[in-house]
């Protein structure tokens, strides 16, 4: 989904598009790291376009009931943001810094959907695991 395909989505959910939710899914639409509230809130006071970071947690929330975007909560770290319109997939956080990857290997794929619904006769709709690691960043600067 690109940004016009998001506010056409956001409108016909009723949510009406204000500059702070635009500029909020420009950003994690442009910045697929998962950035965190904090450096969203940020970008925005930069551009003058935020001065309440509770403003921009109240708007992550919204656009994320809406299911347009998805937050990754681990227990210790900020939750990160990105876009639900990826399809689902794990992620490892590093126990140190807090950094973040994707692992796209571990998702939804219909081999495990299958297993499932024969299985337990459940549709599968999501699936995380919590992984957990230390980062190459982190294992480096420790064995130095
Ligand atoms: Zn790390
Ligand atoms: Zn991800």
């Amino acid at each position: 989904m690109d940004f016009n395909q998001c506010i056409r989505f956001l409108e016909s959910e009723g949510v009406r598009c204000t500059t702070q939710r635009k500029a909020i899914l420009q950003y994690i639409l442009k910045n697929r790291n998962h950035p965190t509230a904090m450096e969203i809130y940020k970008d925005l006071v930069n551009r003058r376009l935020s001065n309440s970071l509770a403003n921009v947690y109240a708007n992550l929330d919204l656009l994320e009931k809406v299911e347009l975007i998805r937050a990754i909560r681990y227990q210790k770290v900020p939750a990160k943001y990105e876009m639900a319109t990826e399809a689902p997939h794990c992620h490892i956080v590093c126990d140190k810094c807090g950094g973040i990857k994707d692992l796209h290997y571990l998702s939804h794929s219909e081999t495990l959907r299958k297993a499932v619904l024969n299985d337990t006769g459940f549709r599968l709709v999501d699936l995380s695991y919590e992984l957990r690691g230390i980062c190459q960043g982190c294992h480096e600067a420790h064995t130095l």
